[in-house]
């Protein structure tokens, strides 16, 4: 199958990809993304069809009907990563919490966030494809904090692909910063930026777009990607998991076939959540998608009211960091599956002209047709853990954004699904403040050891070996040096 772009065609560029086209080069006409030119329709029985597969098995017929230009061996060998997570016939577990209400814990990988689930197939095929076509890569990532482990975890020592990954320094947990920092292979650079994550955003967004930078790199023989959710080749494998969820709950004799479950996921680039859009359009019996935010609420004021407004708008810090954003790429792939190409180029040149777009009330409904939001703060984050663990189950302040959704946005008695995004390892200062009910200021080694020790819960051995492993990336520059400092490094190997 081919792909075609939201924004419609400038004249330039082809009107449509190859899978793999849209992979290498992510950035279509007009600054828009690729989509599938149309979802493929299962056949009438896949779900029960699948009721024993593995998750391999399942994700490997449902690429397969996504017809993607990728041989069966690669594909294969891409899915096999799945079985360096916890449980290899079950990456992401579906686990029970209350009567009608189920976990789905994405975090079984090996960064423990949901970045895993997508990042580490999507690498092995990246690196295949561009060693196939004799080409060099230069990825480009910025993160705040689960991307660039992600990231660097699955292009390590991959051939033919270069990482250049750059982080706020002081802006994320340590956890997250050592899975960088001491993250070793040859092909790797990873740069902490004096400023916080939009400066290290900015700064990717400018070598991208930089005449001069892509000059030097085309001199070198080297070619740009990107490995963030714009990219469909992260999208793809973010569609899986939903029918997972839906196979598991049959499975686990808590509904019948055909019977509706919610799903909620926390959002952020909303990537996750437009997997989810994608598996109710091919055929999940999906009742409707609940999409959790922080007190950055762009995206519940945008589903609830039909207007897209940044203007005066700062990004607030909060405490489950992954989801602080102003400007939600993969928005841009349900307003064209929506509305179309055409409304898509408007409603993105607005935003990028005037920080604001509004779509007219009958488009607003149609959106609410399978989105509902809601949106909720630290405060509400904390307390949730607590009760939570309270009745020993442990999550994350991600995680805890869904419950609000859950308790408020359901309109009907029907199971539901929520997504944890990330292990309480990342993020274990925010979680042991939450359990104490207090706000004492521990670093993530001290927070850590408490918790796993205290209350019972285990330690993945890739966290806890983090402390004790040699830091191999130490470089912390400023802005201006960044496009200086990536250079030096494509030219050492
Ligand atoms: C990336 C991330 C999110 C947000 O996911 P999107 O696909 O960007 O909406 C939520 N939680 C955690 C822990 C993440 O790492």
């Amino acid at each position: 199958m081919n792909f075609t772009e939201t924004r419609g065609n400038d004249g330039q560029m082809p009107k449509e990809v190859t899978f793999s086209e849209a992979i290498l080069n992510p950035s279509a006409s007009f600054g828009g993304l690729y989509v599938p030119k149309e979802l493929p329709k299962l056949e009438e029985n896949f779900l029960q069809n699948h009721l024993n597969s593995s998750y391999k098995e399942l994700a490997y017929d449902i690429l397969k009907a996504f017809e993607i230009d990728i041989d069966e061996d690669e594909i294969k060998k891409a899915l096999d990563l799945y079985d360096n997570f916890d449980d290899p016939s079950d990456p992401c577990p579906v686990v029970k919490v209350k009567d009608d209400l189920f976990v789905h814990e994405q975090y079984h990988g090996p960064t423990r966030a949901f970045k895993d689930m997508a990042l580490q197939p999507f690498g092995s095929i990246l690196s295949s494809i561009a060693k196939k076509r004799d080409e060099k890569y230069l990825i480009l990532a910025a993160t705040s904090g689960d991307t660039g482990p992600a990231a660097l975890n699955t292009f390590k020592n991959k051939e033919n692909i270069q990482v250049a990954c750059m982080y706020p320094d002081g802006g994320t947990s340590d956890v997250q910063r050592l899975q960088m920092v001491c993250e070793d292979g040859e092909n790797l650079k990873v740069i902490g930026i004096k400023g916080n994550f939009d400066d290290a955003q900015s700064a990717l967004k400018r070598l991208l777009a930089s005449d001069t930078f892509k000059e030097e790199l085309k001199n070198d023989g080297i070619k740009l990607s990107a490995a963030n959710s714009v990219n469909f080749g992260r999208i793809i494998f973010q569609i899986i998991y939903h029918f997972w969820s839906y196979i598991q709950l049959l499975k686990q004799e808590e509904i019948t076939f055909g019977e509706k479950i919610y799903l909620v996921v926390p959002s952020g680039n909303f990537g996750n959540v437009l997997g989810g859009f994608y598996a109710l359009k091919m055929g999940v019996p999906i009742e409707k998608l609940l999409v959790a935010s922080n007190e950055n609420n762009i995206l519940t004021e945008w589903i609830n009211t039909g207007i897209y407004d940044i203007r005066g708008k700062d990004l607030k810090l909060t405490k489950s960091p992954a989801m602080d954003i102003l400007k939600s790429s993969n928005i841009e792939r349900v307003i064209y599956s929506l509305y179309g190409a055409q409304r898509t180029k408007e409603f993105m040149d607005n935003l990028n002209e005037n920080n604001v777009f509004e779509m007219t009330e009958e488009e607003t409904a149609q959106l609410k047709e399978y989105f509902s939001a809601v949106n909720s703060d630290d405060n509400y984050g904390k307390v949730t853990i607590k009760s939570f663990m309270d009745n020993d189950y442990l999550m994350d302040p991600h995680t805890a954004t869904c419950i609000k959704a859950y308790e408020e946005l359901k309109e009907k008695d029907l199971k539901t699904v929520i997504y944890s995004t990330a292990e309480w390892t990342k993020f274990s200062p925010t979680v042991l403040n939450a359990i104490k009910n207090d706000n004492n200021f521990l670093s993530d080694k001290e927070a850590l050891q408490i918790i796993s020790e205290n209350y019972n819960q285990s330690l993945p051995s890739t966290i806890e070996k983090l402390f004790s492993l040699p830091v191999i990336h130490d470089s912390i520059i400023d802005k201006k040096d960044i496009e200086k400092e990536i250079t030096k490094f494509i030219r050492e190997i």
